[in-house]
């Protein structure tokens, strides 16, 4: 098992440990009793996820003689909702917890938002450990300390940074991961490899194939170098002010051409798109090779991941949406575009121009 540690703000006593291995739930009592104290855990996941994994841990928790109970939610995103939270912190209450007790998020990043934005505040809060089981969640979502619900009016609306007390990785989880969750993970994991450094995209390139087949130890190596990546760039600036904005590479059209399918498209496959189109932007106006911007696309591909629009989005109903984005953003779009690989930046003014012909060349 490797580990790493998130220093944040240098307050040694917000710092946590992110250990990575192979087999972790079999030692997760353990650590959870190591890293996190307290008089009473409660897992928190949802109804898939307790299906395959959840006695298991209760099992392993109870066997250290820690008291534990359970609490299960449907699963999806439209779970992600105030109804769910209310519903848990009903629960929690039933079941006697208090300030003394902690949460265990199992689950993917559904399940760590939720479990995330409870722990913030119940009681005004009390402490929790994120043990991600989908790809997405390993690689982006359990690292940082971003919690969040959604409400009708749109998704993350109501949230906190909260950071957890551990994050604990066993890629044994990815074994019932269906492939196109799989796959929107590995589209988070390209854009590591894309923003922050030309050895992980050139470590992809090489192993895709075999990571597509689930090779264990190339899982962990591409998982180990997404949180070093994420965590050094949430340790420099945890709340987003500025550099952590470039996390958002691809996210700006990809959000769009995700709510434009309404959800049909998954994040991951959204973000794919999202993220060739701003390497197309930064080689029209900023002179990002084009060589480069080809080899994006190939390994998108070959993660089985798209490059291109769906015929039935329109491109009308992508720039509504960047215009909404504009607005709430002060009349510019925060773009991150690309000078080189591994070299980001946030470009605040692309023209509508540029933007509709590159939507409408994605089309073809
Ligand atoms: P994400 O992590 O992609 O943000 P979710 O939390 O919604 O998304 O998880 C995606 C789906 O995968 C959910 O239906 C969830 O129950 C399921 N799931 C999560 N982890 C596993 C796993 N290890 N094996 C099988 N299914 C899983
Ligand atoms: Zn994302």
């Amino acid at each position: 098992m490797k580990s790493m540690k998130v220093n944040l703000d240098k307050r040694v006593a917000s710092s946590y440990d992110i250990c990575i291995g192979y087999d972790v739930l079999d030692r997760i009592g353990l650590l959870i009793a190591k890293h996190m104290p307290a008089l009473h855990y409660i897992v928190i996941t949802d109804v898939n996820v307790s299906a395959i994994y959840g006695m298991k841990l209760l099992g392993r928790l109870r066997e250290m003689a820690l008291p534990a109970d359970m609490i299960e939610f449907p699963a999806g995103e439209d779970a992600k909702s105030i109804g769910t939270t209310v519903a848990i912190v009903e629960r929690l209450i039933k079941l006697g917890a208090d300030r003394k007790s902690a949460l265990l998020a199992l689950g993917g990043g559904v399940v760590g938002d939720v479990t995330g934005f409870i722990a913030s505040t119940f009681m005004r809060s009390i402490p929790y450990i994120q043990i991600p089981t989908t790809l997405v969640a390993q690689v982006d979502s359990s690292i940082g300390g971003k919690t969040a619900i959604d409400l009708p009016e749109g998704k993350n609306l109501l949230g906190t940074f909260y950071q957890p007390k551990g994050v604990f990785i066993d890629v044994k989880f990815l074994d019932t991961l269906p492939e196109e969750e799989m796959n929107s993970g590995l589209a988070e994991a390209i854009k590591y490899g894309v923003i922050d450094s030309v050895e992980v995209f050139d470590f992809l390139e090489r192993n895709i194939e075999a990571i597509k087949e689930r090779d264990r130890d190339l899982l962990e190596e591409m998982i180990g170098n997404a949180c070093r990546i994420k965590k050094g760039i949430v340790e420099i600036d945890e709340k987003e002010m500025g550099m952590r904005r470039v996390l958002n590479f691809g996210h700006t059209i990809g959000h769009a051409i995700e709510a434009e399918s309404n959800f049909t498209i998954s994040h991951g496959a959204a973000v794919s798109i999202g993220m060739v189109a701003a390497a197309r932007i930064s080689e029209g106006m900023h002179d990002f090779p084009r060589r480069d911007r080809e080899r994006i696309e190939h390994l998108l591909e070959s993660a089985g991941l798209s490059c291109r629009i769906p015929q039935t989005i329109t491109t009308d109903g992508i720039m509504t949406r960047l215009r909404a984005d504009k607005k709430k953003e002060g009349d510019r779009i925060h773009f991150v575009l690309l000078k080189k690989m591994g070299m980001p930046f946030i470009n605040g003014g692309v023209p509508e121009a540029v933007l509709r012909e590159t939507v409408e060349e994605m089309k073809k």
